[in-house]
């Protein structure tokens, strides 16, 4: 998750947000139907997850990774970029720098949730995903099969790169008959609660216990590149919006 160099007009990230309390208040949340049963993925062959940026699949599914690898079930992340375009303006972090250690951050989050799983780097530029729909889209239809379940960035989630990993990511769901699910990450700072435009009616809440929260915080603690101020510039994820992925469930679209 890093904070992109345009976005969509309408769902522009700029700011801190909207604040978690206005979320955990909100009816949409409130009244979230959750998965129909605590073993809803194991349907599926395997599990893919499409992940723009070395820290999104932990943000959004950590917790839903670290159940379902506990069921046996066969998971396999495909890290598009290595998130090394983050401090744009930074001297301590190069992109070269954050291409050795955003990768590893997210091995070691992964290890600290006891998630076992196998890694794709694609290595496409960070920011630019959505000029390389073409290459993305056949590296998931060669992958990706009709029992399987492939989870991507929300289509509206306001960061170009996510938008674009949805949009490819439905268009191979539709090539192979894989399932696919959309996870939020950005939408959670551009959208209001009452945002006309989210497909609430699509949302499921995944349940995560206490246990597994706790072991989710420990992962996110692992992301020193994006947690810890850069000199005197604030974090990337400053500490009001750890809280957003920290919540005792998790959220797709259907
Ligand atoms: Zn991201």
């Amino acid at each position: 998750m890093q904070l992109p160099s345009h976005s969509p007009a309408r769902r522009r990230i700029e700011g801190s947000g909207t604040t978690e309390p206005s979320w955990i208040g909100s009816p949409h949340i409130l009244d979230l139907e959750p998965a129909e049963s605590a073993d809803w993925a194991m349907r599926f062959a395997r599990i893919w997850i499409l992940a723009p940026h070395p820290d999104d699949e932990i943000l959004a599914l950590g917790g839903t990774l670290a159940k379902l690898s506990q069921q046996g079930a066969d998971i396999r992340i495909i890290s598009v970029t290595d998130g090394e375009a983050s401090h744009r303006q930074s001297t301590a972090w190069s992109p070269e720098r954050l291409t050795e250690v955003r990768p590893l951050e997210m091995l070691r989050g992964l290890g600290q949730l006891g998630v076992e799983a196998e890694v794709i780097r694609l290595g496409l530029p960070d920011g630019r995903v959505g000029a390389h729909r073409t290459g993305l889209l056949k590296t998931l239809a060669e992958r990706v099969e009709k029992e399987d379940l492939l989870l991507a960035t929300c289509r509206f989630d306001g960061h170009p790169d996510h938008e674009a990993c949805g949009d490819v990511a439905v268009l191979a769901g539709e090539l192979s008959g894989a399932t696919v699910f959309e996870y939020p990450v950005w939408m959670w700072h551009w959208a209001l609660p009452h945002e006309a435009s989210i497909p609430w009616a699509r949302a499921k809440r995944l349940p995560i216990d206490a246990g597994i929260v706790a072991r989710k915080r420990a992962a996110l603690d692992e992301f020193k590149s994006q947690v810890e101020p850069d000199g005197s510039r604030p974090p990337i994820l400053p500490p009001h919006v750890l809280p957003r992925f920290l919540r005792p469930f998790e959220v797709v679209f259907t």
